[in-house]
């Protein structure tokens, strides 16, 4: 089974090509792989052994049959469990919804049943996607495969462990603050956050829609390009999705193109909120790109320093009325719920024995500033906050393509370390909500042979581009990728 460590979408698929494994296989591999290793790591919380046999196994017959398949075809893939595959149950990791059954096939699923491609099963998150930890999902926290007393972030933790433990060839994710970059960064792994409308979000269960976006989360650049290429695009069911006239992304890219791309450094993100170990970590890989001769430049973000609490007046606001469906007449009824007598009694009874405290504190929270007499107080206030962030970048654009920055301010901290103290844990994100907040496309890739050198820990800087140049941001990381190999 080792060569499951080896393996990535780009070498699967051609070792399948070539015959080197059936689909089945490696299917089969990859479940006994995760019997094994995750009682320990719990990055899965349902597996999908049935379905994913009939999969592989029909991928292996149309292989025979036509001797040439797309990059997906088999490849096993885990799926953050607020993604909703049709006839299966779908948790966000929340209790309410332990009784759902989802009805339908999220388009990214469509998109990659399309493709061929396995899904071994559903993975942890924090429930509803909010937190930085996975320990707020219903179903017991993810374990840092680096560090078995450590997070794996969050809120895809249970995606970047399954990636980063070799429980699945690649993942998807869902970043709303930086739920895809954040966990990638404390995993070692690759993950791509693509534009605000590059990704349909029908079928993914809405956290803070105006931020919401799916992501790859994957070992190499390179498979973050090939599963972002089989995701995106114009979807009939998310009105804010789009076609963009991509370039082939899947291109090799030229060096000499690469050069042409000036790099940003904003100065806001390398400051004392910076843990000493991860700034040399991300120093290290400014002098990889300035090897390649990148030229670089500093730019300044200066509104970087509101974007946590915009965030948080405008994230718990979309919360707040997303969440308000889960009220047991649609979707599933808890079995405590059942007793109730009447309406009220049914909402009470689901919402408060449902929702855990993260939950409960956003709703609260969203309430509050959407209500009358504070709604243009904060959150009109918030949205033209936003407006002020996004013109910092637009105005580091004209100067600069890419922009690079630490992906978080400390690599993966101790369980139950930051659980008390909600602020703190928010602070995680700190770095990763500028993008999400201005809808850029942004990627998390870990630091070359780097780890703290007292920990053992991954590190992951990030590259931001301008909206739907995902290419820019995949190709230099590609290049980054090759540095020194
Ligand atoms: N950690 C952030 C939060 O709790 C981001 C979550 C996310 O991106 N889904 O809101």
């Amino acid at each position: 089974m080792a060569h499951l460590h080896d393996l990535t979408l780009k070498s699967f698929h051609a070792g399948l090509l070539r015959k080197d494994f059936s689909a089945l296989e490696i299917a089969r591999d990859f479940f006994d792989y995760i019997d094994l290793h995750d009682k320990k790591i719990h990055a899965y919380l349902s597996l999908l052994k049935d379905e994913a046999v009939k999969q592989a196994s029909e991928v292996d017959v149309a292989l025979a049959k036509e001797g040439e398949l797309g990059f997906l075809a088999g490849a096993p893939l885990a799926i953050k469990d607020n993604m909703l595959i049709d006839g299966t149950q779908t948790t966000a990791a929340s209790k309410i919804l332990e009784n759902y059954t989802a009805a339908y096939d999220a388009a990214v699923i469509g998109k990659l049943k399309a493709e061929k491609a396995v899904f071994l099963g559903k993975t942890n998150l924090d429930e509803f996607a909010m937190g930085s930890s996975t320990e707020n999902s219903a179903y017991g926290a993810t374990i840092n495969p680096y560090d078995e007393s450590r997070v794996p972030g969050g809120s895809s933790g249970g995606s970047a462990a399954a990636v980063a433990a070799n429980m699945a060839l690649a993942a998807l994710g869902s970043d709303t603050g930086g739920s895809v970059r954040q966990p990638a960064a404390f995993c070692g792994v690759v993950g791509l956050k693509p534009t605000y409308g590059a990704v349909s979000r029908h079928g993914l269960i809405a956290m803070a829609s105006s931020l919401d976006q799916i992501g790859p989360i994957t070992k190499t650049v390179e498979d973050a390009a090939i599963l972002f290429q089989a995701i995106r695009g114009k979807d009939e069911f998310d009105s804010t999705s789009v076609n963009n006239a991509y370039e082939d992304i899947l291109e090799p890219p030229e060096l000499e193109k690469i050069r042409k791309l000036k790099i940003g450094i904003p100065k806001e993100y390398f400051t004392n909120d910076l843990e000493s170990g991860v700034a040399e970590a991300v120093e290290q890989a400014i002098r990889n790109f300035k090897s390649l001769k990148i030229e670089f430049k500093e730019v300044s973000l200066p509104h970087t320093k509101y974007a946590l609490s915009v965030y948080y007046i405008i994230m718990p606001a979309e919360v707040s009325t997303n969440l308000a469906r889960f009220d047991g007449i649609r979707y599933a009824r808890l079995k405590e719920a059942e007793k109730a007598k009447n309406l009220l009694e049914i909402y009470l009874e689901q919402k408060s024995r449902g929702f855990g405290a993260e939950s409960k504190r956003r709703i609260l929270l969203g309430t509050f500033v959407l209500s009358a007499g504070y709604y243009d107080a904060y959150y009109g206030k918030a949205q033209r906050v936003r407006r002020l962030i996004k013109n910092d970048f637009d105005s580091a654009f004209k100067e600069v393509d890419v922009i690079l920055a630490p992906t978080t301010p400390d690599a993966a901290f101790k369980l139950g370390e930051k659980t008390a103290d909600p602020l703190q844990m928010y602070l995680s994100d700190i770095f990763t909500i500028p993008a999400s907040l201005t809808g850029l496309p942004a990627i998390s890739i870990p630091v070359k042979k780097y780890s703290l050198a007292d920990r053992e820990l991954p590190v992951g800087f990030q590259l931001i581009g301008r909206p739907f140049r995902e290419k820019d941001i995949l190709d230099l990381g590609q290049f980054y990728e090759k540095i020194g190999s």
